[in-house]
This record gives C-alpha cells, structure tokens and sequence, in this order.
C-alpha cells in the first residue's frame, strides 16, 4: 500500500515541526494548508488573539452533515526527558515510528493528510472536515473559538472522530479534568519568632492534606468499573512559596487537579473552601489580611457519548468492534459533544507512549487507522 509511505513522510514533516504548546504552530498549519491547498482544497483558519496560533477547518465534498476527523497539533514539552534519538527527527526502529507527538497525535493527522488523494477521488455523499486545533494539551484552549463558530461559518459535521491514541478502540466516555491554583497568604515573621506569623506553607501543607483526605473519600465511595481507576482522583502538582529558613513565609501557592467521574458529586473546591474557612480564623487573630483563595485555571469538561450516538456506531462499524470502553485521560470530544456534534474517539497509538520519552506509534497502528479512513470512504461513497 503506497498510501503508507505518504503517511510516514507526512508524519516526518509534521514531527519536524516543534509545535510544544507554549510554541506557535503556524509553520505546522502553513504546510498543512499548502499540502490541501495541492489538492485543491481550501481551508479556514481560526486564529488566536495574539495572532502566534491557528486551528485549521477544510472540508472536502459537498451537502450538510459530513464527518468531521479532529486532532491537535500540539504537543507537550520534551524537557527533562531522556530521548534515545532526536525528538522533533521521525526515527524508525523495529516497526515503530519515534518522535514527539507521533503518537499523540500526529500521527492521526499524518493517516488523515495521507488519505485526502483517496477521500477526493470518491464522489462523497456527505462531506469530511479536517479539524487541526492547537493548545490541547494545555485544557483544549484552541478548538474552542473554533466549535463557537461552528453551525455559524464554519459546517456542522453530524459525527466527529477525534483521533487521539486509543489503539483504534473505540471510546464512549472520559473524566473531567479541572485543574485549580490555592493561594495562601499568610504574615511574614522573623523564625525566631513565629507566633507573630501566619505561616502560609503550613497552611498550604493542612489544605493538601484535606485534599489527599477528599481523595480518600471518592476512592472509597465511587465505583465506576468503566474507568481506570474506577473513581474522582485528586492530585497536588506544583508548589511555592517561602524565601528563606528563617523567615516565616507570608506566600504558600500550589495548583492541584481533580479528575472527576462524569456524574460524580464530588466539589472538591467547595469541600476544600469549607475545611478553609475553619483555618481562617486562626490566621486573621494574627494578620487581618490572611487569606485562603482557590481559583479554577482551567476545566475540561467529561465526555459520555448520547445512547446511540451516530459517531459511536460509525466508529464501531468502521473497525468492527462490539463494544466501547472509557479512559480516564480528557479530550476535545466533550466539547464537541456539549456544541451538539456527536462524537467518539479512536485513534492510532497508544496512550501509554503519549507524554512520554521516545514516544512512538507502531506502523502496524498507522495502517490499521489508514484502513478505518478508506472504509468511511467506502462508507460515505455514492
Ligand atoms: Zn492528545
């Protein structure tokens, strides 16, 4: 199959573009938009405010409805990882294709640009919208000015496949991902001394503990056997403050993230919000101004496809599964869900390479999802 070859070039280019979050991924779109532009197909951009990013939207075929394939063109940070071979240089060894972002999700979007050629020679029923979106690895900040403009200029795809790494299963369902920052402030005092301070790390120490405690409480209380691990899970990831020994620190911040089952009860912020405000008064008999202040930084909502979705049953049909399974990492399919278009995720790779040191995606992966996109050709073909 030729259309394999295409894909690994495509995958090279699109490796070779170091499009970590915090970079621009206009050169990544440029070439994207040259490559349809080839094939005579026009895209829209949709630009961020500060003009350093663009999602890409192009159709191929006519009519309403289509299927929309989305991916992300971003990718997190290669920092303190140890890489056996160049990140941002498609490496091959062993039927494996190593680079940052080839698994997630690159190497989707590779498979998706290699079978424009094949989706333009057939005469389409329904459309197929290429969707490439930029900070999903940062809370799915880019795809959103785009869905807004979805139904309004840009099309509305009756299904979307959202090709991030599921190994080609087909998933119905994720967590919610909120990630919070803490802030303490407290008084500054000399160490020798410190009940004339409010000291703002111990404070943040009591608050982490009632988040570990809060933790607790969902693992033993939720069971939701479709997700690994089967409840809400909460977790401290940064912290800061203080700036010597002997100095009481007035500052404490730290930012937490808690992963919520779909129907979960848990408010974890209220629940921390409540254990706070029994710390305050302590504090303010010292500093008036001590304070306790959670703030949300950012919120990706939970996916659970609508019973019998179209986007489920396409992606069931396409690679002959007989069942869905749910993850517990967070995508852009919530968002598409919440916006009305259906949707479902199944994509090449495997999440467990996601995120991590020489990251890959077998060729065996990326032929399976070559295939999955000739068959919804075959599918939507007249
Ligand atoms: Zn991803």
């Amino acid at each position: 199959m030729p259309k394999i070859k295409d894909a690994e070039d495509l995958l090279a280019k699109l490796v070779g573009f170091d499009t970590t979050s915090a970079k621009s991924n206009l050169a990544l779109i440029g070439f994207v938009q040259n490559y349809l532009d080839g094939h005579g197909i026009a895209s829209t951009l949709v630009t961020s405010a500060d003009g350093e990013k663009a999602s890409l939207y192009a159709t191929i075929g006519e009519g309403g409805g289509g299927i929309g394939l989305s991916g992300h063109s971003d990718c997190v940070p290669v920092e303190g990882q140890t890489w056996t071979s160049d990140p941002f240089t498609l490496t091959k060894r062993d039927g494996k294709l190593y680079g940052r972002g080839t698994c997630d999700m690159k190497g989707f979007i590779a498979c998706v640009l290699a079978s424009v050629g094949t989706f333009k020679t057939r005469t389409l029923k329904e459309p197929i919208h290429i969707i490439i979106s930029y900070d999903e690895e940062v809370g799915c900040a880019g795809v959103r000015p785009l869905i807004a403009r979805i139904g309004d200029d840009l099309p509305r795809p009756r299904a979307v496949i959202v090709g991030e790494p599921t190994s080609m299963r087909v998933i119905d369902a994720h967590k919610r991902i909120d990630v919070y920052r803490t802030k303490v402030t407290g008084k500054e005092a000399h160490s020798s001394l410190p009940g004339l301070g409010v000291n703002a790390i111990s404070v943040a120490a009591a608050l982490i503990g009632e988040i570990d405690r809060l933790a607790e409480t969902s693992a033993a209380s939720e069971n939701d056997p479709r997700f690994e691990p089967p409840y809400s899970t909460m977790s401290v990831g940064v912290i800061e403050g203080g700036t010597a020994a002997n100095i009481v620190p007035q500052h404490c911040t730290f930012r937490w993230q808690v992963r919520s089952l779909p129907d979960t009860t848990l408010d974890a912020p209220r629940e921390l919000g409540a254990f706070a405000e029994t710390l305050l008064p302590k504090m303010r008999d010292v500093a008036k101004d001590a304070a306790i202040e959670t703030e949300s930084q950012t919120s990706v909502p939970a996916f659970i496809a609508a019973p019998q979705s179209d986007a489920v049953a396409l992606a069931l049909a396409l690679t002959g599964a007989n069942r869905t399974s749910a993850v517990s990492y967070a995508t852009e399919a919530g968002l598409f869900e919440q916006a009305g278009c259906p949707a479902v995720i199944c994509g090449p790779g495997d999440i467990a390479q996601a995120h991590a040191a020489d990251e890959f995606v077998s060729i065996a992966q990326i032929e399976a999802c070559l295939n999955f996109l000739e068959d919804l050709a075959d599918r939507l073909s007249r």
